[in-house]
């Protein structure tokens, strides 16, 4: 039975646009058709695929404006739509210069001289992707660059919170012949995603831990490997090494990319006492003089909470703080606009562990600050939580990488805040704890994991 989902406007709070899921046997159909065509691709061998995956970027050149209005009607944000198009095809090109030399098979001997192998990769035949909606576009294509380059076909169900991107993203897809015989995208919600998982033969989860739960024991059940790239609630650690200008506009800035709606934004500040002062004011100075873009969708840093339900969650995590003795700094409140809704940029101090804005994910531009006396007490607060995607530390170079060592985190950045991508080549970074499960999303593991490893031994017969 066809279901229509209809789909509400960050800016305006209405529903404007709506979905339609295919239903179970129309999803069914493409997954097998898309299968079909994996062969073909992988035959392509990896330059083909590489020259496809750049006809995809000029495709997507030609319909830019229409991805474009999309991504700024599913967000309710201008420049990170902009960054979201410009980042798919730099992933692209750098993905495609090094996939030769990522999945290149290995030869080998052994002690035996009559005894040898050959490293076979073997892509899986469908590769399913299910994304979330706080980068609608760049979180649905990045492990699918990888995986198609690896010779898989592709299956993805984007968020159901940010769907109009699809519809003029599937037509660039349908320009670039042999790509669009192995990549898909499907609009709807959790009960396509659920689908996904069943016929695909492996599955890269992007969103939140009770979600990625309920993946894992679907794909468990069916003995299949998910990866699972989930939530976090990172720490920066400042010590009174650092620089407090320096530290406040990263602490700031890695809080409110996005409007805080990132994975890795920092969402709990460590400041070591004899600068906590200096770096306290400095955050707040900063926070105060960011904009709101209620007006005009290309003025000022801050956009609307995309899914309003996320709008909840950081209201009760203000109030339960400031309840239980927190202080708000700057900001606090979650302000409705013409029917959407903006979390002013906040600053909480004498904020405690136990609360819910230091235990839980936030997702929003809110800065909880706490005084810390020695690094080994930093350690110690970074590490309470059940989270470990990323974390930074701000400080002299050495002491930081030696403070960081010891945080409990997958990405960790030294004076600096998310610069993943700029390492992405070849670094590699896994999750620890509940955000996140499986080999890394970056470097060449980034190609590997969508491949089976098939070892070919060979005993030479003597003639
Ligand atoms: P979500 O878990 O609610 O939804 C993610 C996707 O799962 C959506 O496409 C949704 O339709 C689908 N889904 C829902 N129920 C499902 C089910 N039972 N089976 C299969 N699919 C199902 O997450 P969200 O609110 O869209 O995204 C925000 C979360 O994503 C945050 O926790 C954030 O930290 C996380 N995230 C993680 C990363 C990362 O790289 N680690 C990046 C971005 C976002």
């Amino acid at each position: 039975m066809t279901r229509t989902i209809p789909i509400r406007n960050p800016r305006t709070g209405a529903d404007d646009y709506a979905i339609t899921p295919l239903d179970l046997p129309a999803l069914e159909k493409r997954c097998a058709e898309l299968r079909a065509g994996q062969a073909a691709w992988q035959a392509l061998g990896i330059e083909g695929r590489a020259r496809a995956m750049i006809a995809l970027c000029d495709a997507v050149d030609r319909n830019y404006q229409a991805i474009l209005d999309a991504l700024c009607a599913d967000t309710g944000r201008y420049d990170w739509s902009v960054n979201e198009i410009e980042g798919l095809k730099g992933i692209t090109r750098m993905r495609c210069a090094t996939a030769a030399e990522a999945m290149a098979e290995a030869t080998g001997g052994s002690s035996d001289p009559t005894l040898r192998f050959r490293q076979q990769y073997v892509p899986y035949e469908l590769v399913g992707i299910v994304s979330p909606w706080n980068y609608p576009l760049i979180l649905c294509m990045i492990d699918a660059i990888t995986a198609l380059l690896a010779g898989c076909a592709v299956a993805i169900k984007p968020s159901e919170v940010t769907p109009r991107f699809i519809r003029p993203f599937r037509a660039a897809i349908a320009e670039v012949e042999y790509l669009r015989d192995v990549l898909d995208l499907f609009e709807g919600d959790g009960e396509t995603g659920g689908w996904i998982v069943d016929l695909t033969d492996t599955l890269v989860f992007t969103g939140s831990v009770p979600t990625g739960r309920k993946v894992q024991a679907r794909a468990a059940s069916q003995f299949k490997t998910v990866f699972l790239e989930l939530g976090g609630s990172d720490p920066a650690v400042v010590l009174d090494s650092a620089d407090p200008d320096f530290a406040a506009e990263i602490v700031v800035r890695g809080a409110v990319e996005n409007s805080g709606q990132l994975c890795c934004a920092i969402e709990r500040v460590y400041v070591q006492r004899g600068v906590y002062d200096a770096v306290t004011d400095r955050i707040v100075a900063r926070m105060q003089a960011l904009q709101m873009n209620r007006q005009d969708i290309r003025q000022g840093e801050l956009g609307p909470i995309i899914f309003a339900r996320q709008a909840e969650i950081l209201r009760d995590q203000i109030a339960e703080a400031v309840a239980r003795g927190a202080k708000v700094l700057t900001g606090g409140r979650i302000v409705e606009s013409g029917g959407g809704l903006w979390c002013e940029p906040t600053v909480l101090a004498g904020v405690t562990q136990d609360m819910k804005v230091m235990r839980d994910e936030t997702f929003g531009p809110i800065v909880p600050i706490m005084a810390f006396d020695t690094e080994d007490e930093a350690v110690a607060l970074a590490n309470d939580t059940e989270f470990g995607l990323s974390a930074a530390v701000i400080g002299d170079e050495a002491k930081a990488i030696e403070v960081g060592s010891r945080i409990n985190a997958g990405g960790m950045w030294i004076n600096d805040f998310d610069t993943m991508g700029g390492v992405g080549a070849k670094a590699e970074k896994t999750a620890f704890g509940c955000s996140g499960l499986g080999g890394t999303r970056y470097g060449y593991g980034g190609f590997l994991r969508f491949l089976r490893k098939k070892a070919i031994v060979i005993r030479s017969v003597a003639a």
